[in-house]
């Protein structure tokens, strides 16, 4: 067994659906750790980014406006998990990509849903593989934002803008 992280994303029908607590509930069955929590609104950037590996299929367009939130709401809640066997243990719970042929008991099972336009509203998100959760990762998340993260760092100077309160 080895210690693993995984990107799980609520998306933003889940959010709508008001399923954050149910989801986080049954992904706690695993005894696995969240290292990482933020609600973030989804640009096409980091969206096509996230999904570049289905550029040519051709319900590519519909998932990028889905997950911006375009039929929901704007917002995303990423979590950071990690423990052994991390991946395969929250896929399990996830379930299968199309929620009409998941596990009845799965998140997606018990909460998705294929619209009449096609597209797999499916609640979650979860990496694939620890690869993909390490690309995934660090798409979604700064280094600072993840505790005891078990990726390389470096320290960089960089003169930056930020935003405070007025
Ligand atoms: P996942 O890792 O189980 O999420 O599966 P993929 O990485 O293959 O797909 C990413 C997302 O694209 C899925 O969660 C679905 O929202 C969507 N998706 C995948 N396959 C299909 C499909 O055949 N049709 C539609 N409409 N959406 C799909």
């Amino acid at each position: 067994m080895k210690v693993e992280q995984c990107l799980v994303l609520i998306k933003p029908d889940g959010l709508v659906k008001s399923l954050t607590g149910d989801i986080i509930s049954k992904l706690s069955e695993t005894q696995l750790v969240i290292v990482g929590a933020k609600i973030v609104q989804v640009t096409r950037e980091l969206a096509e980014e996230h999904y570049q590996h289905l550029r040519e299929e051709k319900f590519f367009d519909e998932l990028i406006r889905y997950i911006m939130g375009e039929f929901h709401t704007k917002r995303v809640l990423a979590l950071a998990y990690q423990g052994e066997d991390a991946t395969a243990k929250i896929r399990k719970i996830v379930g299968a990509t199309n929620p009409e042929l998941a596990e009845p008991i799965s998140i997606r099972g018990k909460y998705g849903r294929v619209t009449t336009r096609g597209v797999f509203e499916n609640v979650v998100h979860a990496s694939e593989s620890p690869k993909e959760a390490e690309r995934e990762l660090k798409l979604w998340f700064r280094p600072d934002e993840l505790v005891n993260t078990i990726f390389p760092t470096q320290l960089k100077k960089v003169a930056i803008e930020k935003l405070f309160w007025k």
